[in-house]
């Protein structure tokens, strides 16, 4: 038997075989000629998958939180405006990094759920001077996707910089970075883009890169700050060697050899993928009479799904029951409900078996605690709406 169970959390994910050979490859130097080049590949293809061709890539060793402080480290001064627009746990993280570095935050907190209005967030950002607004992209914890092109363009009109967190979106959700005018958008390595954990990932816009160079009190943030990075990510651009912080040489390498699949098969169709199979997805599981944390289809995630337990159910149990059949799905995130609620992630290089394969653990799981549905029904629901 493989000694191996298949990871439908939202991150980590299942990676590609190619990528996980890379892991492996031999590690250089961080300026050997080899490593100059897949540096400077994996920058050239962030803007490819980003659609921002005129954005400043940085590439920085750290998780996705990394990148999250990064964006507003290096935007924010102290006593500025930050708006924070959540729909869960981690725009509640966002407001914290922004407290830390000294900015007046509101929040503005969607329902469970839910998302936060667009008139609510037009009325805010006409109140006082906005400096900048975070946005989350996919709400790791309530599986809430928010459009971020309405909400940018409103950012732009109030002279107010949008910053969206993609750490469970990029590389899954469509993201037009330069043509819906958004100032940075950041992920994890580990996500959507199906590399290990251990890469923060941001790209800028000029706009924001002129708003950071204008700054009139330094950056608060040694290891973050754009300074010492910003010479690297040109360096290794112009395919020359550069030191600041010895980069993660094997990650960056799988870095590469990911984003070359994802910009071969296209970032227009990976995201068509991750829509098809989130449909079909959710239609299964709706068909096993159970219901999704998104109050509404058009506000559900393409790279995840959140579902609470049916009643009466011992979800320890069914995790397990779950886990033994060979999938690991993750538990809830949101305090709130934590207890109520599962999480699967179906992003990256996700196959229809590995699909097929979780809903038949979950089917399992469920007989298992006398629920009743009829068996085989969210496999029959998958398979006719993902072709
Ligand atoms: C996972 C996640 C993060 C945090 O990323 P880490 O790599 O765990 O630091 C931030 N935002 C969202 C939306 C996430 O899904």
């Amino acid at each position: 038997m493989k000694n191996r169970k298949l990871l439908m959390i939202p991150g980590p994910i299942e990676m590609d075989p190619a990528v996980l050979r890379a892991i492996g490859e031999v590690t250089t130097s961080h300026v050997a000629p080899n490593f100059i080049e897949s540096f400077g590949k994996s920058l050239e293809l962030m803007r490819n998958i980003w659609e921002s061709p005129k954005g400043q890539p940085f590439i920085v060793a750290g998780s996705g939180t990394l990148a999250m402080d990064m964006a507003v480290s290096n935007l924010i001064e102290p006593n500025e405006n930050a708006l924070v627009i959540s729909t869960g746990y981690f725009g509640e993280r966002y407001k914290n990094i922004l407290e830390t570095y000294g900015a007046n935050v509101t929040i503005l907190q969607a329902e469970i759920g839910e998302t936060v209005s667009l008139e609510i967030i037009e009325k805010e950002l006409a109140s006082k001077d906005y400096k900048l607004l975070t946005i989350t992209h996919v709400d790791t914890s309530t599986g809430v996707l928010t459009d971020p092109k309405p909400i940018a363009e409103i950012a732009q009109k109030h002279n107010t910089l949008s910053i969206l967190d993609g750490v469970c979106a990029t590389a899954g959700e469509e993201t037009l970075q330069d043509n819906w005018g958004i100032d940075v958008v950041l992920t994890g390595s580990q996500k959507a883009i199906g590399v290990p954990p251990g890469l923060a990932l941001l790209v800028v816009s000029e706009r924001a890169m002129h708003v950071w160079k204008e700054r009139k009190t330094n950056v608060q943030n040694y290891y973050g700050s754009f300074h010492n990075w910003l010479p690297i990510m040109t360096a290794y651009e112009e395919r020359r060697p550069s030191y600041f912080g010895t980069p993660p040489v094997n990650l960056i390498r799988a870095l590469e050899v990911s984003l070359t699949l994802i910009d071969k098969e296209g970032i227009a169709n990976r995201v068509k993928n991750h829509i098809k199979y989130a449909n079909a997805f959710r239609k299964a599981v709706l068909a096993l009479g159970l219901e999704i944390v998104p109050k509404k289809e058009a506000i559900a995630a393409n790279t995840m799904t959140a579902i609470y337990y049916p009643k009466n159910i011992d979800a320890a149990q069914f995790r397990k029951d779950i886990a033994d059949f060979g999938v690991i799905i993750a538990g809830g995130l949101h305090a709130e409900i934590k207890n109520l609620y599962f999480r699967v992630g179906h992003m990256g290089a996700i196959t229809k078996s590995d699909i097929v394969a979780t809903l038949s653990a979950i089917e399992s799981a469920l007989e298992k605690q006398n629920y009743n549905f009829k068996s085989g029904v969210s496999v029959g629901e998958f398979l006719s709406n993902s072709n």
